[in-house]
């Protein structure tokens, strides 16, 4: 394959809370190229099927959600601080999918398999348009293994829930640093010992540790890999 001056597919690949999405974010911006946050999907999913009352343990039922419904994913349509519109069911449901509710589940579901088929179909055929920068769990090992640049963006788990911690201050709401640590050391637990896809980084994947880094520093690392 010819190499351009870019790599044209960018995986950022990490657990929870780890940054991968600011970090996918900026370097999109700078590049020019989509920022794609294939976590949005399975939250919308697990979203829905809440919203249904569906069983989140009903594997058959959540996995048939997931190949008939679409999600749409646009650009935002309101100056709120999102960075993209998440619609699925013609609902507006970008903030929604970011609830305490969802995170509870959203690793059960994205553990099913026919899920993960379901999804990581649709997130390959946008992928592989190019000049992209897709963030995730498995988009090096699994969704894109050809992608040119593989990094898996990691940071210790205490790290990752004051980060968590600090946003949701932020937002005027309130948090409690010991229970987000456990939930972020669950879905990790979930996230890297599921059957399918686990989250691990690919052979080829240059790990960045951004626990005494900040995000400028992260970029400038990553900016450097790109070039
Ligand atoms: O990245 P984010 O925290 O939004 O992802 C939510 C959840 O979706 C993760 O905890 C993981 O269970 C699942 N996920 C996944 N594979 C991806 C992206 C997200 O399994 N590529």
């Amino acid at each position: 394959m010819m190499k351009t001056s870019s790599p044209s597919i960018i995986a950022i690949d990490g657990p929870a809370a780890s940054g991968k999405s600011t970090l996918g974010r900026i370097l999109a911006d700078r590049l020019g190229y989509l920022f794609f946050d294939t976590g949005v999907m399975y939250r919308a999913i697990t979203w829905l099927v809440l919203d249904r009352n569906i069983d989140p343990l009903d594997e058959a039922a959540v996995t048939q959600l997931a190949e008939s419904e679409h999600i749409d994913i646009r650009p935002p349509s309101q100056k709120d601080g999102r960075v993209f519109d998440v619609l699925i069911d013609n609902r507006d449901i970008t903030w929604d999918i970011r609830s305490p509710e969802v995170e509870a589940y959203v690793s059960v579901i994205s553990a099913y398999a026919g899920v993960r088929r379901a999804l990581s179909a649709q997130q390959r055929r946008i992928g592989l348009r190019g000049n992209i920068v897709m963030a995730g769990r498995d988009i090096g090992t699994v969704v894109l293994p050809e992608a040119d640049l593989k990094v898996y963006l990691d940071a210790s788990a205490e790290e990752r829930a004051k980060r968590r911690y600090h946003e949701i201050i932020q937002r005027g709401e309130k948090a409690d640093y010991e229970e987000i640590l456990q939930k972020v050391l669950e879905r990790d637990r979930i996230d890297s010992t599921r059957a399918v896809a686990p989250l691990r980084p690919a052979e080829d994947a240059i790990i960045v540790d951004s626990d005494r880094m900040d995000v400028e520093e992260v970029l400038a690392q990553v900016l450097e890999l790109c070039r």
